[in-house]
């Protein structure tokens, strides 16, 4: 049975990991920090990985491999290991967040898009 995708990042209000997204941002969900795998760049690897090894208490082993089909670029395993568990709102849902990778900040998942419409 194909695995059905719900949450933010199919366009739905209610995470499936905790948080209240809404037009003000991602307000502590962390549905996307859960997605199987991230696209950085080699230097966002070389930085997460120097971050993770001074890490109190990360969510698992980083896994980082070369992109088999994009040089210079790098997959990180997900679920993120520098994500937050059971945040309180207004620390927000990733630990790493001034130093997180571009594609972080980049990407706006369906909910926020539609909402952002709806303007
Ligand atoms: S962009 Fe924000 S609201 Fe959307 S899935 Fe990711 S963390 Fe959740
Ligand atoms: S670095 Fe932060 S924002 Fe990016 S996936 Fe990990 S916890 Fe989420």
């Amino acid at each position: 049975m194909p695995l059905r995708i719900a949450g933010p990042i199919a366009g739905e209000a209610k995470p499936n990991h905790g948080g209240e997204p809404n037009i003000l941002g991602c307000r502590g969900c962390t549905d996307c920090c859960h997605l199987s795998e991230l696209s950085i760049t080699k230097e966002e690897a070389e930085r997460v990985e120097r971050l993770y090894q001074s890490f109190p208490e990360p969510l698992g082993e980083l896994q980082l491999r070369p992109d088999p089909e994009f040089d210079g670029w790098f997959l990180m395993k997900g679920p993120c290991v520098f994500r937050r568990l059971h945040t309180p709102l207004a620390e927000g849902g990733c630990r790493i967040y001034p130093d997180r990778p571009s594609v972080c900040d980049r990407f706006t998942c369906a909910y926020l898009l539609q909402l952002r419409r709806e303007q």
